[in-house]
């Protein structure tokens, strides 16, 4: 026998009220009676799909979130939940009757059944899950809703194909890894097997199978394992229950089938479990049952100590038993199992007092009383609310999610408006945009969408954005758009201005140019440039795209290339001496092609910690980071964005300029000395000077050419070798 039969399942209003009276917890049985038959009423006459009088889908429902523990709003909102939507009843109506507890409910659970879910896509899928939890101001939301599909899936039967696999790719996508997140395994396992039922009915009947053939070995198996456990921790641990447990089989099916591996390579296939009263217990039982059978190395985790992001806890660990058969141990507490099985839902069964569980039995029950105090206490500190709200939190942040009429989800950060998500779908969808709907009422440009909402952007040919929408939308990619298009739109103003400034600048830098020669240099230029004609140039000119102080160097040196050899005249006095762009040894962040010189205040040499200044149309000027003239706090300065970072280039081969001040005692012979020094290592002297500092010694300074920090370290040393050298300081 199928555990997941497809026989459609119902459950009528009788079967709640059992299911209630043997629970233990306190419902409000007249409110939850007040509630069934409005809803009987209410839906009257109408059938399910199978000719099944309506009213039994939403009593079945009810006895899902009835087993799950939940509580007496829960139950009547699970009894209601179709009426808003599929009868006349209104909000209002169920409001004045029920309160607003219930209404809010119904509302919440017949709001995320309209959200469409057309897509297949991976991230689409992850998108429609936290909308889905977003959208849900309470998570019971989400439990009647999860009820919802269930049942749904248990009665799917006499529904066309295409459609029962719809919606099993939805609940295995959006549903299955909500009832995982919530920790809620009963609706998680039956979801996904059901839904393998239909997506890969072969598959899973051979799963199936299997599972059936085998099924007895296994019960013997685990039937001695028992004995051998309960044995060994006689007298030593109280109350001790253990039961088998097989995967569910749409796990093993993932393993098998997308994993390429056999049932018998899956360890936990099927696993013994171990229930025991007190955290202590679970160590002890650990204990014993790695000193009965062999464990196997790295397969023990402890989600005791780090319990799992859906509250699972458990000791899990892997032994070989004497016929060297692996098989999986889970051992846990009563409150772990119910957290485990329940997740979410076990908050709201221990707050109104444990009820029945069918999968433990007698001993079940048994350990209710005792395990239900225990609960109590330590739920006291705990609020439900704080606890869904961290789920909340952990899947929505504080994004947005917005659909397009098509069902498209779209993630947008909280406070953005339809302009946003009209850039968002399309630059072109953003630039025609004329207005916006919302479930197709007309919004204000500036509406801050909702998670939830279905927003349709109205566009219109030859439209154009308007330039106040720059400070209306909320994401910078949409302001840049906008930006963007006014760039490109004012075209014309900026070729002209473009073409001013530059000119402006040629004459400044002694740039002259017939018309001719104006021409072959630009297209020569542009050849290496993204730019397509001389306007596109200009325009970019224009609205600062390109910035001219950038690339006045380049067009300088190009034209000194090509035109002029005599361009040297006209630069100003301090430009540097040999030293251009392709041999500077210095990289410029964020810039290239720019003239760099080095500031004659501190010459610095390849190894100093330097930096750049940006001089007006003269290029970077490159200081040492302890130059004088460099501000202490440049962020404090008078124009920090003028201040650039900068590094050497490796291997710089180019000589710079050092200036040295030697200290020595003073005497004949001791410039000659130092000069000879520094002919022998070939080094290239500017100057050379010696003056008396008047207490016999004498100071000498030498400017020269040294080819780096190293190389200046060796001639340092080489002349601190000189008789009677006290100090050798750069200067
Ligand atoms: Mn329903």
């Amino acid at each position: 026998m199928s555990k997941y039969s497809k026989v459609a399942h119902y459950q009528d209003f009788s079967e709640l009220e059992s299911i209630l009276e043997s629970s233990n917890n306190n419902y409000d049985m007249d409110k939850i009676r007040k509630a069934y038959k409005f809803a009987e009423k209410s839906h009257g006459d109408q059938r399910r799909e199978s000719g099944i009088p309506y009213i039994l889908h939403p009593t079945s429902v009810a006895c899902i979130v009835a087993e799950l523990g939940m509580d007496t709003d829960s139950i009547c909102s699970a009894l209601l939940h179709d009426v808003v939507e599929d009868t006349p009843v209104t909000f209002q109506e169920v409001e004045k009757l029920f309160g607003q507890d219930v209404a809010n409910l119904i509302d919440g659970v017949t709001k995320i059944s309209k959200i469409p879910y057309s897509t297949r896509e991976q991230q689409q899928a992850e998108n429609i899950r936290k909308m889905l939890i977003a959208m849900a101001n309470d998570i019971r939301v989400i439990i009647i809703k999860l009820a919802d599909r269930l049942h749904n899936m248990r009665t799917m039967d006499c529904m066309p194909e295409q459609h029962c696999r719809d919606k099993s790719h939805e609940n295995m996508q959006v549903f299955a890894p909500i009832a995982h997140r919530l920790g809620i395994k009963t609706i998680k396992d039956e979801l996904e097997d059901r839904s393998l039922q239909y997506l890969d009915p072969i598959g899973y009947k051979e799963i199936e199978d299997t599972l059936l053939l085998t099924e007895e070995g296994r019960d013997k198996f685990v039937e001695s394992i028992k004995k051998n456990l309960l044995d060994k921790t006689e007298g030593m641990i109280p109350n001790v229950y253990i039961s088998g447990r097989v995967k569910s089989i749409n796990s093993i099916y993932r393993k098998t089938f997308m994993q390429g591996r056999t049932l018998e390579q899956i360890y936990d296939v099927f696993a013994v479990r171990v229930i025991v009263d007190t955290v202590r217990d679970c160590y002890n039982v650990l204990g014993i049952v790695h000193d009965i059978f062999k464990p196997i190395p790295n397969r023990f985790k402890d989600y005791i100590s780090m319990p799992k992001p859906n509250m699972y806890q458990s000791l899990h660990t892997t032994v070989l038993d004497k016929n060297a058969i692996p098989f999986e141990v889970q051992i846990r507490t009563w409150e772990m199992h119910y957290t485990a099985e329940y997740g979410i839902a076990a908050h709201w069964k221990y707050k109104l007092g444990m009820g029945s569980d069918k999968t433990g039995g007698d001993r079940l029950t048994e350990n209710i009383q005792k395990v239900k105090k225990m609960i109590m206490d330590q739920l006291e500190a705990e609020d439900v609310t704080d606890i869904a709200k961290n789920i909340r939190n952990d899947f929505a942040e504080n994004d947005v999610y917005v659909f397009s009429p098509k069902g498209d989800v779209f993630n947008l950060p909280q406070g953005s408006t339809p302009i946003d998500m009209a850039y968002l779908i399309h630059t072109q969808v953003g630039h025609r945009m004329i207005g916006a709907k919302i479930s197709g009422k007309i919004v204000p440009i500036d509406y801050k969408l909702k998670t939830g909402d279905i927003c349709e952007i109205i566009t219109q040919k030859d439209e154009h954005p308007n330039k106040a929408w720059i400070d209306i939308c909320k994401t910078a990619s949409a302001k840049s758009k906008i930006r963007q298009w006014y760039k490109h739109e004012k075209r014309d103003e900026n070729i002209v201005e473009g073409k001013q400034m530059l000119e402006r600048e040629f004459k400044r830098n002694g740039i002259n140019l017939n018309e001719y020669e104006y021409e072959e240099f630009f297209r020569k230029m542009l050849l290496k440039k993204q730019y397509g004609t001389i306007d596109d140039f200009y325009a970019a000119v224009g609205y600062g795209g390109v910035q001219l102080w950038k690339i006045m160097p380049r067009l300088k040196e190009e034209y000194q290339k090509t035109y002029a050899a005599d361009i040297e005249k006209i630069e100003v006095p301090q430009a540097p001496v040999k030293r251009n762009k392709a041999t500077s040894g210095v990289v410029i962040e964020g810039t290239d092609d720019v003239l760099v010189k080095f500031s004659n205040c501190c010459n610095p040499l390849p190894g100093d910690d330097i930096i750049g200044y940006i001089t007006r149309g003269y290029g970077v000027s490159i200081h040492k980071r302890s130059c004088t003239n460099v501000p202490k706090d440049i962020l404090k300065s008078e124009e920090p964005e003028r201040w650039v970072n900068c590094y050497w280039e490796d291997g710089v081969g180019e000589a710079f300029r050092s200036t040295l001040q030697i200290t020595a005692i003073d005497r004949t012979g001791l410039l000659a000395d130092v000069t000879i020094k520094l002919s022998n290592m070939h080094i290239f002297i500017h100057s050379l000077n010696s003056r008396e500092t008047g207490d016999g010694k004498a100071v000498v300074t030498a400017t020269i050419d040294v080819m780096g920090k190293n190389h200046l370290r060796g001639v340092l040393s080489k002349l601190s070798d000189i008789n009677g050298i006290e100090e050798i300081k750069r200067v």
